[in-house]
């Protein structure tokens, strides 16, 4: 028997079913009519902006959207943070559709289209410019359509995020500019013109050690104030990055959020002069929905071979990718996961839970100990707020969309 992660603790039982909200995952399977089903409870989600706010007094929270873009969450989480980060017109799109305002919209992302900056433009959203060639394009646009850009600077740092799942600055990468590239680019912005909107640091995803937090956050406010004094021009805005994870796997402790807050704002309480007037925003996906999602799949098959058992469920790396351990992991573990009634005894068996595509990395749960489940149980895989619908490979095999439910308490929104 292999472990798995931890369950959130916000997750509870009553009568040996599992609660999501106010009502049992049996009953939101029976609203939403199917399996497989994402559930996402916006309570989880408001208990994760309530501790942001916190632990990080003054200090402005964005909502990363590329974590979770289903437009009923979208919606609900946008009056309750400061700005939407977004990585495609599309994604800008929804921001939109939610009712978030484009002056509180940034768009970072490699390859942005001609027709995705006139988009973001036009709308006055905020641009991350992530090369010199993408800052002249922009300013070209914003010409042509008589619009002033709002531009900022994504840069690519030259420190990296110790201990990240995600490596996403330090050394040669496609993020962002390089720091020694980044003071004539600013110059060049304001120079034509554009409304400077200031600097974008992000240097990593998945971080549960406060320590690296708070050591690149202390980095990313050095350099912005550096690159700020090369240009000779202070930041209207400083957004640090985000890159706070939550636990996946067995061992894995929750991040100390409060240790993280405290050290930020002794940085920003010595910071330098050309940042004094700063606006510092955390831009979060994972850590604020990662936790609220619990992905449902009804199991089809029980089977043995070689004298392994196999539950085979009627979801699978389509939908769950990360789960099967092929978004961005090295080494596969196990994810949290359980059935979602558990019987009176304590009873285990070591069961593996393989999806329906006809693949073997199709697995959900190896070797896992699960009480004797039969055709028909379901299986929840929790972690499932984050990278699940949205970032697995949907098309694969031809299977449809499984449902996706925002839930407010008992109510669907
Ligand atoms: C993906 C991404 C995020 C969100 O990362 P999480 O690990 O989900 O918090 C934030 N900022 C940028 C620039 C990203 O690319």
């Amino acid at each position: 028997m292999k472990a798995a992660g931890p369950i959130p603790p916000d997750y509870q039982w009553r009568d040996g079913e599992l609660m999501i909200g106010g009502r049992t995952a049996a009953a939101w399977i029976d609203a939403a009519g199917d399996t497989p089903l994402f559930v996402y409870d916006l309570n989880i989600v408001r208990d994760r902006i309530a501790r942001f706010r916190a632990a990080f007094s003054g200090v402005s929270l964005h909502y990363a959207v590329k974590a979770n873009p289903h437009p009923p969450l979208i919606k609900a989480i946008a009056p309750l943070v400061d700005g939407i980060d977004v990585a495609s017109a599309g994604e800008a799109q929804r921001a939109l559709d939610a009712g978030m305002d484009a002056r509180r919209i940034s768009f970072a992302g490699p390859g942005k289209r001609d027709r995705e900056l006139a988009m973001a433009i036009e709308a006055g959203i905020t641009l991350n410019l992530e090369s010199g060639n993408e800052a002249d394009r922009a300013l070209a646009i914003g010409r042509g359509i008589g619009r002033t850009p709002r531009l900022a600077l994504r840069i690519n740092p030259d420190f990296e995020l110790k201990g990240s799942g995600m490596k996403m600055g330090g050394g040669a990468k496609p993020f962002g500019v390089d720091a020694d590239q980044a003071a004539a680019i600013i110059a060049r912005i304001v120079a034509a013109g554009a409304e400077y909107r200031g600097l974008h640091i992000f240097a990593g995803s998945q971080a549960l050690d406060p320590a690296a937090l708070i050591e690149a956050q202390a980095s990313a406010v050095a350099l912005a104030a550096r690159l700020s004094e090369e240009a000779g021009v202070a930041p209207p805005h400083v957004n640090l990055g985000g890159g706070f994870g939550i636990p996946h796997f067995a061992n894995d402790l929750a991040l100390d959020e409060v240790a993280v807050g405290a050290a930020l704002a002794d940085t920003l309480a010595s910071r330098p002069a050309i940042l004094r007037d700063a606006e510092f925003t955390i831009e979060l996906g994972r850590w604020l929905v990662g936790e609220a999602g619990v992905y449902l799949t009804r199991i089809v098959d029980r089977k043995a071979s070689h004298g392994e058992i196999f539950l085979v469920v009627d979801g699978g790396l389509h939908h769950q990718l990360a789960a099967s351990g092929n978004f961005g992991t090295v080494v596969r573990r196990n994810y949290p996961i359980s059935l979602t009634k558990l019987p009176g005894s304590g009873m285990v068996e070591d069961v593996s839970v393989v999806g329906c595509l006809c693949t073997p990395i199709d697995r959900l749960g190896d070797h896992v100990g699960l009480p004797r489940a039969e055709v028909g149980d379901v299986v929840a895989l929790f972690l499932a707020g984050a990278y699940g619908a949205s970032a697995s490979p949907q098309a694969f095999l031809g299977h449809p969309a499984p449902g996706e439910l925002t839930i407010d308490g008992t109510d669907i929104l």
